[in-house]
């Protein structure tokens, strides 16, 4: 069956609907333009199309979706965090995190995750639904009209592991893109993974300049098993490949992304591993204290063992060593938080 719900339809696929109609293509960068620029959900208000044409599309079936919003938890820190609900039932959560000038949405590309990482209270949920790739670019959407700012940078960072939907990760970072919707530069849109080798090898071969971040959190294979079950799938060696081919495509640095678990993964050999591995890949390493969650087994450092961590990194790295400060941790909003939790202890079930 056709897909009668515009917002599902990037570019190409409304211009080829459009021309199967007998309309000139410039009608589908109308309708896109409505759609993401504008956040316009009803045809008829589309008014720069003949009344005609609107009343074709509604009368044929077409709508325009939209995510529902459930709630938005506001952090005192500013970052926000919302609950939507999808089409088909699941809720999913996407982070406002506003920094300096910087409006960062951190959205999600799966409803829970089948990984299980025993860091993240998203693994505790299990795998329930992939999202199509208008409900990722949603989420942009939404977060910036509600927040009535414009978004700059996304990162595939909530829940779920992008490069498991990639088809719908690719096109909903190809459709964020674009000029006539949400215009967001390639530069600024990060995808964020644990790692699938052939995966990151397709992510390195698209013809844009988006970012990689690969979720390390240990340098050391059998730590990061421990971390990490689909480690034991793809060793350190392979992962370092894959990741390689996306420097030699692009030159550009790899992100890498270090929890911060004191006393698991700071000590001598995991710093001296982590300088080994760094010099095989061009890479900066972004240092994240760990976030509590109930039912994960590690503790969350204090802010100065996580700077003296970072200091350590800095003195034998020959690379940049950031820390990311814990954003929206009040609302359950932050880096591996995320688990439909409320603050209280409710769930959102
Ligand atoms: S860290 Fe990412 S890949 Fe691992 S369980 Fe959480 S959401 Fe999934």
């Amino acid at each position: 069956m056709k897909e009668k719900n515009l917002k599902a339809l990037d570019l190409p696929e409304l211009e080829a609907r459009v021309s199967s109609w007998g309309e000139p293509a410039y009608r589908a960068q109308q309708i896109f333009r409505w759609i993401w620029k504008r956040g316009e959900t009803d045809i008829s208000r589309f008014t720069d199309l003949p009344r005609h044409f609107r009343e074709r599309l509604i009368q044929e079936g077409y709508h325009v979706s939209s995510l529902a919003l459930i709630e938005a938890l506001h952090s005192r820190d500013g970052t926000v965090k919302f609950l939507f609900r999808t089409a088909s039932g699941h809720e999913v959560e996407t982070v406002w995190i506003p920094d300096g000038h910087r409006r960062t949405v951190c959205v999600s590309s799966q409803v829970g995750c089948a990984l299980k990482c025993r860091f993240c209270a998203t693994g505790l949920l299990g795998f329930r639904a992939n999202l199509p790739a208008h409900e990722i670019v949603d989420q942009v959407l939404q977060a910036s009209l509600y927040m009535k700012e414009r978004a700059t940078n996304v990162v595939l960072m909530g829940m779920g592991e992008p490069l498991l939907n990639w088809e719908a990760v690719r096109t909903a970072m190809i459709m964020m893109n674009r000029d006539l919707g949400l215009a967001l530069g390639a530069r600024r849109i990060t995808l964020s993974t644990v790692g699938i080798p052939d995966r990151v090898r397709a992510f390195a071969s698209l013809n844009k300049q988006f970012r990689l971040a690969w979720s390390l959190h240990a340098a050391i294979q059998e730590k990061r098993e421990k971390l990490i079950p689909l480690a034991r799938t793809y060793p350190l060696p392979e992962l370092l490949e894959a990741f390689w081919t996306y420097y030699k495509a692009h030159r550009r640095w790899v992100t890498l992304e270090y929890l911060h678990l004191p006393g698991f993964n700071d000590r001598r050999e995991d710093v001296e591993a982590l300088r080994r591995l760094v010099r095989k890949l061009p890479s900066k390493v972004n240092v994240i204290p760990f976030n509590p969650s109930p039912g994960l087994p590690f503790r969350a450092p204090e802010a100065s063992e996580t700077l003296a961590f970072v200091e350590r990194l800095r003195k034998v790295l020959p690379h940049p060593v950031t820390y990311r400060v814990p954003r929206g941790r009040d609302v359950f909003g932050a880096c591996g938080q995320l688990a439909l939790q409320r603050p209280g202890g409710s769930d959102a079930h």
